[in-house]
């Protein structure tokens, strides 16, 4: 289980003593689970995805320029 401090951005597999962060003392610890990891991949796809559309969008208009 990994932790994630929302205060000062620590992140560690152990949390303090009573779930407080280990570097701040903050008790604003999240846990960091698989699904929360998944959620950057699939915005990465989306932005690959877009860039991709603009590049064939892009090499479209040049086609059209020269022909
Ligand atoms: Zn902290």
């Amino acid at each position: 289980m990994n932790y994630h401090c929302k205060d000062c951005s620590y992140r560690g597999n152990s949390s303090g003593q009573d779930g407080s962060c280990p570097a701040c003392g903050s008790f604003k610890l999240g846990r960091i689970s698989r699904q929360d990891d998944e959620k950057p991949k699939a915005g990465k796809l989306r932005l690959t995805l877009l860039v991709g559309l603009w590049v064939y969008l892009i090499g479209l208009i040049i086609w059209k320029l020269n022909h």
